[in-house]
């Protein structure tokens, strides 16, 4: 590949793809619109200590090793000895109080004195999910097709992946105290159970089989090791350029615009008749906007950028 790519988004997402976009040969640039790289994962510093502003400890930390292993990153240089024990503390509107600990029967017993029967249902919605998870782990980290979903038998746990959490809950009849525990993980990031996706509902899975480790200097030295990765891999980083507009000729993006200025990867048709189109279809980025009169999801003619 030797396209020039443009990366809109400094979030963990947007580093990693702009990492494996630039080591597969194409040049990058990563567009981002604050001043920080991060973003739900970014940090705030305050007295002369850095806090987390997004995760703090880490879960599934070996395909977390995978991933970066990927881009090129190596967890292992960061200090992972901190291990926690203790996940949350949650007080219902109800007047109960329960504790997430990493430890199943330290939490099913929890559960259990603040609403009789909760603890056993959450204990069957754990290994249920734990199975779910075995069948989809394979798919993980390997490129697979369709038909790969059917045969490995990871359809079994379909449900999972296309349900919302919601509605795994009620199947699950979790509810109360059963359901703060398993939607903690989507209420903390300011998830909304209805929308959140399926596979949120295996964490206490994931948290219960694997614990949780987090880094000795917090979960936000991982957008350091990013960020340093962007730096030696030769990405450019484009920091306070909120993007508002990508605009498309005939199909793929010509340019991408922000305050900061317009970008154009290289597969662009600069020299096209074919009209701009300015898009803001087909993506859940904030602040894109065409211009008055054209809301998400509609496209209309604008010039040229200079
Ligand atoms: C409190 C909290 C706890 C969490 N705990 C966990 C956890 O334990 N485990 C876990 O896996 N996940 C956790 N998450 C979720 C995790 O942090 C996010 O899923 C992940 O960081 C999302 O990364 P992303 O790159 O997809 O998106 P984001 O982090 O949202 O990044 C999007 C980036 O795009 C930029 N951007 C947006 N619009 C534009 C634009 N128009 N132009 C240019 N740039 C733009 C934003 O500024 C941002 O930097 C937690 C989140 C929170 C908030």
């Amino acid at each position: 590949m030797t396209e020039h790519t443009i990366v809109i988004g400094g979030g963990v997402g947007g580093m990693v793809a702009a990492l494996r976009a630039r080591r597969h040969g194409a040049s990058v640039q990563l567009v981002e619109a604050r001043d920080q790289l991060g973003g739900l994962a970014s940090s705030v510093a305050a007295g002369g200590t850095t806090f987390d502003g997004g995760p703090y400890i880490l879960l599934d930390q070996d395909r977390l090793r995978w991933a970066l292993d990927r881009v090129g990153v190596d967890l292992d240089t960061l200090d992972l000895v901190v291990r926690s024990t203790l996940a949350y503390t949650i007080d219902g509107a109800a007047g109960w109080s329960v504790a997430v600990y990493t430890d199943l029967d330290r939490t099913a017993e929890e559960l259990k004195q603040a609403e009789p029967g909760s603890g056993d249902r959450y204990r069957a919605f754990v290994a249920k999910a734990g199975a779910a998870l075995d069948r989809l782990a394979p798919l993980l980290t390997e490129a697979h097709s369709a038909g790969r979903f059917v045969t490995s038998g990871a359809w079994r746990a379909a449900p999972w992946t296309l349900a919302s959490l919601r509605q795994l809950l009620r199947l699950n009849r979790l509810d109360g105290p059963a359901a703060a525990a398993t939607s903690i993980w989507t209420l903390i990031a300011g998830g909304d159970p209805a929308r959140a996706p399926g596979p949120m509902a295996l964490v206490p899975a994931l948290i219960h089989r694997d614990g949780a480790v987090r880094p000795a200097g917090g979960v936000h030295q991982i957008v350091g090791l990013l960020e340093a990765a962007l730096v030696d891999a030769g990405v450019e980083v484009i920091r306070n350029a909120p993007v508002e507009a990508i605009v498309t000729a005939s199909g793929p993006a010509a340019f991408v615009l922000s305050p900061a200025g317009s970008f154009r990867p290289k597969w662009s048709s600069a020299t096209s008749a074919a009209p701009l189109r300015c898009s803001t279809s087909s993506t859940s980025l904030r602040r894109l906007d065409c211009g008055s009169g054209c809301g998400a999801g509609c496209s209309r003619r604008v010039s040229r950028p200079t």
